[in-house]
């Protein structure tokens, strides 16, 4: 690829693509926004990087940002650079909890519950919390501490909670996972689980956060009255600049009013790049053109018109499609082609390369779903134009 203009891409040829795939939900404004260019280029102007050594105006400003208009739940940001690493720095803080807060014999607590399916990233820490054998391949042993359950089974869940538990983390949506969301009893009994047993609620939003799925945050979408402890962010949160960060809660964690978010303290947690000059400018410009445009409000609608479109064709092949807001997955039937699959392929990335040598580019989620994840301002006649070339590829595949 050599070039980005809103919703299109271009490649070294000059061919031009409808970008459904956003760099991986990332591009959350498409590419090259004004508003984002300018931010960024101000900056490289004025201070691109000097160190956590020095407090940093634009830091503030983008954690005030964060925590009052996206999160809405007093608490105190860490900036990041990736997804991975917002994931490792809550997996962090859980375990420090389970210092804090011991077992009965006294003994720390470590041990997170994650899901079967989940994805949390590619460090050592995050690929061990990913409910996904396939990631984790040849790079045991793994970091210790992790369970992984059936996602939305509750059952499964309170039978794996132990004396040494600390923490429960989940995507609202699994994204990579196959684009499943989180039922909202499912989560509300999840959030029930952490008071009873004095866990920690950690939520990964990289993914399905930043108005991505019809709410500021994923969770919100399914439940707005549930209160996370703990949640990561990365991808959208930068309009594609490498950010990430994670948000702790203020609340007491013990009779003394112990704020959470005070049991990191300087020293404990750090980043060399984490929070550049240069990054946080990006990001405030790209948050608050998401909530000054009530982007959430758009996802919501435009993903309900890309499942109700895609449905209503009533395309043999699709056996449905999932997701909320702009986080969408055209779930496919390998049994129901018209032609045979090629050899060693799966059907997500069948279909995925036919979209592509047709000009538009999607995402597979899994061996059986096409993730469909535009920028969140993406025009409507651009999405047409996306959908009727996926209508073209599934009438044929
Ligand atoms: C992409 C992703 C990550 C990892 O983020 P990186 O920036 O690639 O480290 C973690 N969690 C979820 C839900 C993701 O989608």
């Amino acid at each position: 690829m050599a070039r980005g203009e809103g919703s299109y891409l271009y490649d070294t040829e000059e061919r031009r693509y409808v970008d459904f795939c956003a760099g991986i939900a990332t591009c959350c404004l498409g590419h090259c926004h004004p508003a984002v260019v300018q931010a960024l280029t101000e900056q490289a102007g004025k201070l691109m990087h000097c160190s956590n050594l020095y407090g940093i105006p634009g830091q503030e400003k983008l954690a005030k940002l964060i925590v009052e208009d996206i999160i809405g739940i007093p608490g105190q940001v860490f900036f990041a650079n990736s997804g991975a690493e917002s994931n490792d720095g809550i997996i962090k803080v859980a375990r420090r909890f389970g210092h804090r807060r011991p077992a009965a014999d006294g003994s720390p607590r470590y041990e997170v519950i994650t899901f079967n399916k989940s994805f949390h990233g590619r460090t050592l820490g995050s690929m061990a919390a990913t409910g996904q054998r396939k990631i984790q391949v040849e790079f045991d042993p793994l970091l210790v501490g992790f369970k992984y359950v059936d996602f939305n089974d509750m059952a499964a869940l309170r039978a794996a909670i132990s004396p040494q538990t600390c923490g429960i983390m989940l995507e609202a949506v699994q994204g990579e996972g196959g684009v499943n969301p989180v039922q909202p009893e499912f989560l509300r009994g999840v959030a029930q689980l952490c008071k009873e047993h004095d866990l920690l609620l950690m939520v990964d939003e990289v993914q399905c956060g930043f108005c991505r799925c019809g709410a500021t945050m994923g969770w919100k979408a399914v439940c707005p009255e549930v209160q996370p402890d703990l949640v990561s962010c990365a991808k959208g949160i930068g309009g594609g600049f490498p950010m990430g960060c994670f948000w702790v809660s203020n609340r007491a964690i013990d009779g003394q009013g112990t704020p959470l978010s005070s049991i990191m303290g300087a020293g404990s947690h750090g980043s060399t790049f984490g929070g550049t000059p240069i990054a946080v400018a990006t990001s405030y410009a790209v948050v608050s053109e998401l909530v000054q445009g009530a982007y959430h409000e758009r996802a919501q609608r435009l993903g309900e018109y890309v499942k109700n479109t895609v449905e209503g064709w009533h395309i043999p092949c699709v056996t449905g499609v999932r997701g909320l807001g702009l986080l969408r997955g055209v779930g496919l039937d390998k049994d129901k082609f018209r032609n045979p699959l090629p050899e060693g392929m799966t059907p997500a990335g069948y279909v995925n390369n036919l979209c592509r040598e047709a000009g538009l580019l999607a995402c597979p989620a899994g061996p059986d779903t096409l993730r469909l994840i535009p920028a969140l301002n993406i025009p409507a006649e651009t999405l047409d134009e996306g959908l009727s070339i996926l209508l073209g590829v599934l009438e044929m595949a």
